[in-house]
């Protein structure tokens, strides 16, 4: 499955489909359009909105089935995803939003 940044256009190949991935070329972080069915061509890949989009944006989940997180784009990820995707734990990044709330971050944290 090959997908291209939307801010340098570089693809890269995927054997899973990720549901966002960081560009190696660029940096860019990329929001991959769910599709089901596998396509020809490259799949343009969307940019996040808004600057906070490193943050999880919440948690759901229980503890006998696990956790999940939200990413600032709406998609789920596992605390493994997230780790992977934004090199962030997302749970340390929510306990942190919690003691400073108000606090406006910017991407250079
Ligand atoms: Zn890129």
């Amino acid at each position: 499955m090959l997908l291209k940044c939307h801010n340098c256009g570089s693809e890269a190949d995927f054997k899973i489909m990720p549901k966002e991935f960081v560009c190696s070329v660029c940096g860019a972080v990329n929001v991959v359009p769910q599709i089901s069915e596998a396509a020809d061509e490259p799949l343009s890949c969307l940019a996040p909105t808004g600057f906070e989009w490193q943050l999880p944006a919440g948690k759901i989940g229980n503890p006998v089935f696990g956790f999940k997180y939200i990413t600032a784009q709406g998609t789920q990820m596992t605390r493994e995803e997230y780790l992977a995707t934004f090199k962030i734990d997302p749970e340390v990044a929510l306990q942190f939003m919690r003691s400073h709330r108000g606090v406006k971050f910017g991407r250079n944290m």
